[in-house]
């Protein structure tokens, strides 16, 4: 079950967290906004209402989890988000991080390999704030080839490589955000495709995520 109330007490409980992702070196105003201003703790269900402000990752369906919003701010602000770019997310989870990037004013494009996780954002109230999301169930290897090229790409589960296809979605100028699987962490890469087509690569800290796999699970 989940709660949606959103109190002054909750808004104050995400001050202090915004406050604390900003003192971990987030500068990005746009990206600390986001998360000031949404409900986290819609997105969990109410046993983890307390803690649905501290900056840990939780468990949500299918052994999947919604990301530390440290992490989600780490990856938006590495991402240079502007408004009206078309963005491409791959592992919707929660919608969380979907909904930092939509509340920035992106337009999202998000693809769910988990049948059960795709259904239930189906049927969050929360998220019709939000019409410039797309939500869709496939495999995010694949990426979505007719609805691209897109300006960015945001992989939120542990890659074991840079998938190619969705190197190939990408607008010359793009840029992706990636945790590059190497054990049990990853390195966060960001991958920027210049006019030529040749590939610019940096590698950021380290991050733990759950793997990104191939297929669909219904
Ligand atoms: N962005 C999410 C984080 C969820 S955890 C949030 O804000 O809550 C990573 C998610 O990636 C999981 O839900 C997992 O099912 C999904 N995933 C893993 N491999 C995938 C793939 N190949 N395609 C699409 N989603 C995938």
């Amino acid at each position: 079950m989940r709660k949606y109330d959103d109190s002054y007490r909750h808004k104050g409980m995400r001050k202090k967290l915004t406050d604390l992702v900003r003192s971990k070196g987030i500068t990005n105003e746009k990206v600390l906004a986001a998360i000031e201003n949404i409900p986290r703790h819609y997105f969990l269900d109410s046993a983890f209402e307390e803690v649905a402000y501290e900056d840990r990752a939780f468990p949500i369906a299918e052994g999947q989890t919604i990301s530390q919003p440290y992490t989600v701010a780490y990856q938006t602000q590495l991402l240079e988000v502007q408004p009206f770019q078309k963005v491409l997310e791959i592992g919707t989870g929660s919608a969380y991080q979907a909904s930092v990037l939509a509340e920035m004013g992106a337009q999202v494009f998000t693809i769910e390999r988990q049948k059960k996780l795709f259904e239930l954002n189906k049927t969050f109230p929360y998220l019709r704030k939000y019409p410039n999301i797309k939500f869709f169930y496939g495999d995010g290897f694949e990426g979505l080839p007719t609805y691209g090229p897109f300006d960015k790409v945001l992989i939120t589960a542990a890659a074991p490589f840079i998938p190619e296809k969705l190197i190939a979605q990408m607008k010359p100028g793009g840029m992706m955000v990636i945790p590059v699987d190497s054990g049990q962490t990853q390195i966060m890469k960001r991958i920027t495709r210049n006019a030529d087509g040749t590939l610019y690569e940096e590698a950021f800290d380290r991050f733990s995520f759950v793997p990104m796999l191939q297929g669909k699970n219904d």
